[in-house]
C-alpha cells in the first residue's frame, strides 16, 4: 500500500494567513499516514522539511510518549469582548491564547478583550497573548504593561515584534516572559533565538522544523521550555504535533494544537479535538467517506503532485 496518497482541500471557518481553504497531501508509508501541507507561497527549499515530517510520520518513526494526553489552549481571535467570553467558556481549556495588536484595532480593544477573557477563564486560568509581530519595541513595552494589568497577569507574550533582535530588547524591558513564534521558521532559527537570549519560551511546529525527532533534538539543544503549536493541519498533521508534545521530557505550558476546530471538516474518523482542555495521545484513523468528501479538485491534485515530485527530486540530488 506504500505510495498511496490523497490530496485534501478543507474550507477554514475563518480566513487565516489570507487563505480560506487548507490544502495538503496525505502520504501513506509502512506505518500509516503523514501530512504534507506547506503553505502555497513556500518554495521547494522551505517545503522540504515539511515533507521530512510527513515521511517520518508515515514510517512511524516517532519517539515513545512519556504522557498520554497533552494540555492545549483555546485560541481567541481579535474579536469583540462578548465573543471572546463565549469562546473561552465553550473551549473548556485552562489556558487561553488571545490575539492582540490586530491591524485596524486599538489598544483599548485589546484591553476590553483581555478583561472579558479573564472574567470567563477565572483566577486560576492562564492567559497568554499573541501579537504576531504587530508592535515596535516602544509600543510593545507600553502595551504589555497595560495588557498585563487588564488580564490580571499574563503567562507570556508571543512574538511582540517581528524581528528577533527586537524581541531581545523587549524581553529586557518587561517582566512578562517572551515567546518566539514567527522568529522560528527554519531549523537554524531556534539557535538564533537562544544565542540572542531573545525569548523565554520557544514555539515549535513539527512540519517547518522537519519532524518530531528533529524538534526533540532542537528542544534539547536550546534548553528553553517549548510550546508545541500547529500549522493548522488536519488531524493527521496534528497527531505529529501531539507526538512531539507527548515525547518531550518536560512540558510546562499548554500547547497550541487545538486547531482542528478552525477547519470546517476533517479527514479522521475521530478528529483530534480537545476534551476538557487536553488532546489524547492516540493514532488517527482516516475516514474513507471524509477523504472522498474532501478530495481536492483535479487541477489542485495536479498542482500538489507536481510540487511533491519537485521537492522529492531535490531531496535526492
Ligand atoms: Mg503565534
Amino acid at each position: 500500500m506504500a505510495g498511496v496518497r490523497h490530496v485534501f482541500s478543507i474550507p477554514l471557518r475563518t480566513r487565516f494567513r489570507g487563505i480560506t481553504v487548507r490544502e495538503g497531501v496525505l502520504i501513506r508509508g509502512e506505518h500509516g499516514w503523514g501530512e504534507w501541507s506547506p503553505f502555497l507561497e513556500y518554495d521547494d527549499d522551505v517545503a522540504r522539511p515539511w515533507l521530512r515530517c510527513a515521511e517520518e510520520a508515515a514510517t512511524g518513526d516517532w519517539p515513545d510518549p512519556v504522557r498520554d494526553r497533552v494540555p492545549v489552549n483555546v485560541t481567541v481571535p481579535a474579536c469583540s469582548p462578548d465573543e471572546a467570553h463565549r469562546i473561552v467558556l465553550a473551549g473548556g481549556c485552562a489556558t487561553a491564547k488571545v490575539k492582540v495588536a490586530e491591524r485596524g484595532q486599538t489598544l483599548a480593544d485589546d484591553v476590553a478583550r483581555l478583561e472579558a477573557v479573564r472574567d470567563a477563564i477565572g483566577h486560576a486560568g492562564l492567559v497568554r497573548i499573541d501579537a504576531n509581530g504587530g508592535w515596535d519595541v516602544d509600543d510593545a513595552v507600553h502595551a504589555i504593561t497595560l495588557l498585563e494589568r487588564a488580564a490580571g497577569g499574563l503567562e507570556y507574550v508571543e512574538q511582540p515584534c517581528a524581528e528577533v533582535e527586537d524581541l531581545a530588547v523587549v524581553r529586557r524591558r518587561v517582566d512578562v516572559p517572551i515567546a518566539a513564534d514567527e522568529s522560528i521558521r527554519r531549523a537554524e532559527d531556534p539557535y538564533r533565538v537562544r544565542d540572542l537570549e531573545a525569548a523565554d519560551i520557544a514555539v515549535l511546529k513539527v512540519q517547518p522544523l522537519g519532524g518530531v525527532r528533529a524538534c526533540v533534538r532542537i528542544a534539547e539543544d536550546i534548553g528553553l521550555p517549548v510550546v508545541v503549536s500547529s500549522a493548522v493541519e488536519s488531524s493527521v498533521g496534528i497527531a505529529a504535533g501531539v507526538a512531539l508534545a507527548a515525547a518531550l521530557p518536560s512540558l510546562e505550558h499548554a500547547c497550541g494544537l487545538a486547531t482542528v476546530q478552525l477547519l470546517t471538516d476533517d479527514v479522521a474518523v475521530d478528529p483530534l479535538l480537545p476534551v476538557g482542555g487536553f488532546l489524547p495521545v492516540r493514532p488517527v484513523a482516516l475516514s474513507d467517506e471524509a477523504l472522498a468528501r474532501l478530495a481536492a479538485p483535479p487541477d489542485r491534485v495536479e498542482h500538489w503532485e507536481r510540487r511533491l515530485s519537485a521537492v522529492r527530486q531535490d531531496q535526492r540530488s
